[in-house]
């Protein structure tokens, strides 16, 4: 059962169109439970009905024709009990409505089950027999199986546009099409889109035209050859090593790359207008999906060597590509996995847009993105990411949507919304050299974080007074190898020379998680429950130790270096990390270096060491919450996954009194406590963090005025009223529509005015 199961969702999810994968269910489905009759109707929420879009066993005339109203018939109830409708005699049901042109009049037994993708009905799969029986309860389980599995290849497939007819198709988006996701970076952007692959990962190589025959042929040759000659050599150096049928293997993996074989298949992609990357995604996948299909495991386990040839011949590929990519003004980076090293390869001043499939605003990249003020939708799930080179796009950040082909009255909305918003961001920079000061005079240090130099100009720009989480593992990502001391020293002196005499709070690598380095790799079936931050650095003192060394050395003469530890679940790694910190020091000062020894803190990320502040704040000298972690671990939601998304609240009650219990702690210890997860830089949230009596709020440098700019106008006692009514709450959502009501009757709607003007406009242009 299992196997036919998966047989099935594969060659669905190989089928090149909605109508393609629809009618491959209903042909395989009737074969696999021999029924005599299999359809499905998919259902249509902008007129709520549902239309008959295929089957095998009634009139293949009623196709698109065959309708019924959300409520009507047997189809209708189960779309609305979504639940299995299993009977005898189907027209016994008082809801039974017979549509003519099916001819379903002599099929009796009836089973239909709804098809469901994250809550929302997308229509009803069914199979219909002659004999008057209930279909048994294998045959039950196994069509909601089908269905559940099919929901989302389903999903996929009506997001790309091939619902319709007259609507758009994949490969050539004309139309406008708008794809949710979640906001990753506020701002708005109109530009062109590029699609960058992940390096060497050939299943999310886009679909792309060339210019050049020629060029793309030879890019082929010379890729092959490469790969070849590589296996030849390895195939050498491994003689007299290898048994004999190892060493045979590399002999089937020359042929298959010989010109004969997968060579000219993808030749001839090519010259059917293919570039070379696309053409030999294409042949491997057909060939890795005939393997896959085999019942001969031995058979089905080669899908793996030709999985595993392909990347070799796309790694060698791309190494040409990278370097002849020609990004426009106005360049909307897409790709499945945003990555830092990705964000870095655009110039600056020609990146206007991000959209990533996977990820959330939590991820990363989203955080990096924001960093750098650059508008970003993440968790675009469903987009056609393919096909989607040199097509016009709107990013807009601040809802969490991107259109594809935006439609010239959409266009011209959104640029009026760009003006708007240039327009408001210019009138902050007048308070960028005025203190944050609450018309109380209460002071609140507002700093920022870092990763980028790029950022940092910006964040001086805009008056922080410090820096309370410097992310040394974007320097890191951004390489291929780890950075030796003397290339960090340089690097970290650069932060520390530009934030002087402002202190800059250094962290210690934090890697693992959805950090990883192309050059260590860490393979986990649950990444952030891991090897993760201070975990992995004291399980490789020599990386720790080279990292402080060189954060020593660059603060020579300008002692503003406070160096802060991540992912601390502990004391004992408290002590492990103060014990080679201070080794460090000694060796430091024994190379004649006239070093202080910096301020060392920790970060409260994890809810362990919410209920340990008070002996960890014994042992340092000052803390900072990670929100975005405490907040992923406190409410067990992945903040990288797209499918969670919607459960991740920094406004959980527990969060805030898991803050607040923080706050009070490492008072009650003498210790300086901030704050340096993306929640400080929200202006909503800024006001009750300020009144649960945060030291400072660390944030990212686009967030930095907007926060000023609330808190100039509030004050303490009313901030701190406003804390006490919310704590009662027991609801996230209510929580934040409660603040967001309290600072707008304060006078303080601006920070969420765009905001909330934009989401109507969207609203009524009805895109
Ligand atoms: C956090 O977890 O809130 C934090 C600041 O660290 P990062 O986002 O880099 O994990
Ligand atoms: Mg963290």
């Amino acid at each position: 059962m299992l196997n036919t199961l998966r047989t099935i969702v594969q060659e669905v999810s190989a089928a090149s169109d909605l109508q393609a994968a629809l009618d491959i269910i209903v042909q395989k489905v009737r074969e696999a439970m021999r029924t005599e009759v299999c359809s499905v109707y998919l259902f249509d929420s902008e007129n709520s009905t549902y239309t008959l879009m295929a089957t095998e066993g009634l009139n293949k005339t009623a196709i698109g024709v065959a309708k019924l109203s959300q409520s009507e018939g047997l189809i209708g109830q189960v779309g609305q009990r979504e639940e299995p409708i299993n009977l005898e005699e189907a027209a016994s049901h008082p809801k039974f409505h017979y549509i003519r042109e099916t001819g379903e009049e002599k099929f009796h037994a009836f089973l239909g089950v709804p098809i469901i993708h994250h809550r929302m009905i997308l229509g009803v799969l069914v199979v219909q027999q002659q004999e008057r029986r209930r279909f048994d309860e294998h045959e039950e389980a196994f069509l909601v199986t089908m269905s559940a599995q099919l929901a989302g290849v389903i999903a996929h497939a009506e997001a790309t546009g091939s619902l319709h007819v007259t609507s758009i198709s994949p490969s050539s988006i004309t139309k406008t099409a708008r794809f949710q996701g979640s906001p990753g970076a506020t701002g708005v952007s109109i530009g062109e889109a590029v699609v960058l692959a992940p390096a060497a990962d050939l299943s999310v190589v886009p679909d792309r035209d060339y210019k050049d025959l020629d060029k793309e042929l030879v890019a082929l040759d010379k890729a092959l050859e490469a790969v070849r000659e590589d296996m030849r050599s390895t195939a050498a150096k491994l003689a007299g090593r290898l048994p004999e049928e190892e060493r045979a293997l590399f002999d089937v993996y020359l042929r298959m790359l010989d010109d004969n074989a997968l060579g000219q298949e993808i030749r001839s992609r090519i010259h059917e207008g293919h570039w070379a990357p696309g053409a030999l995604r294409q042949v491997i996948q057909e060939h890795v999906q005939n393997f896959e299909l085999m019942d001969d495991a031995y058979l089905r386990e080669r899908a793996v060597d030709v999985k595993d040839l392909g990347r070799r011949v796309l790694a060698s590929l791309q190494q040409d590509e990278q370097d002849n990519i020609e990004y426009p003004d106005n360049t909307v980076l897409v790709s499945e996995e945003l990555t830092a090293s990705m964000l870095a390869d655009v110039p600056h001043n020609k990146l206007a847009g991000l959209v990533s499939v996977r990820g959330s605003s939590n991820s990363h990249a989203a955080i990096l993105a924001r960093a750098l003020g650059i508008p970003t939708v993440m968790g675009v799930v469903e987009l056609p990411y393919h096909k989607l080179t040199g097509k016009p796009m709107i990013v807009d950040g601040n809802l969490g949507i991107a259109y594809v082909s935006p439609s010239k009255e959409l266009l011209e909305h959104y640029q009026v919304v760009v003006e708007e918003e240039q327009e408001f961001t210019k009138g902050l920079e007048a308070i960028s050299d005025l203190a944050c000061v609450t018309p109380d005079h209460f002071r609140v240090p507002l700093w920022v974080n870092t990763g980028l130099m790029t950022d940092t100009v910006r964040s001086l720009d805009r008056g922080a007074e410090g820096v309370g989480l410097y992310r040394t593992e974007v320097p890191f990502m951004l390489r291929e190898r780890f950075p030796s001391e003397s290339e960090q020293e340089k690097i970290y002196r650069q932060q520390l020379e530009a934030f002087a005499p402002r202190p800059v709070t250094m962290r210690t690598l934090d890697i693992g998680g959805d950090k990883s380095l192309s050059y260590f790799p860490i393979k986990e079936d649950n990444p952030f429950l891991g090897w993760r931050g201070i975990r992995v650095t004291l399980d490789h003192p020599e990386i720790f130790l080279v990292q402080v060394r060189a954060m020593l050395k660059a603060s020579v003469g300008l002692d503003n270096l406070r160096i802060m530890l991540p992912m601390i679940t502990n004391v004992f790694e408290v002590e492990e990390a103060l014990h080679l910190i201070h080794r460090a020091h000694a060796e430091v000062l024994s190379e004649g270096l006239p070093v202080m020894m910096p301020p060392v803190g920790v970060m409260i990320e994890v809810p362990a060491a919410v209920y340990q502040v008070r002996e960890l704040a014994k042992r340092v000298d000052f803390l900072s919450i990670g929100s975005n972690d405490l907040t992923q671990y406190l409410l067990a939601v992945d903040r990288n996954n797209p499918r969670v998304a919607g459960l991740y609240h920094s406004f959980h009650p527990a969060v805030l009194q898991a803050l607040q219990k923080v706050v009070d702690d490492s008072h009650r210890e003498g210790k300086t406590i901030g704050i340096c997860g993306e929640m400080a830089g929200d202006p909503v949230a800024a006001v009750i963090l300020m009144a649960m009596g945060f030291d400072m709020l660390s944030m990212s440098a686009t967030n930095l005025l907007k926060v000023k700019w609330a808190l100039r106008k509030i004050t303490m006692a009313r901030a701190k009223e406003i804390l006490a009514e919310v704590i009662k709450l027991d609801n996230a959502m209510v929580i934040r529509s409660s603040l967001e009501l309290a600072l707008c009757r304060d006078g303080l709607g601006k920070v969420l005015g765009i905001k909330s003007k934009r989401f109507k406009s969207s609203q009524e242009t009805g895109e």
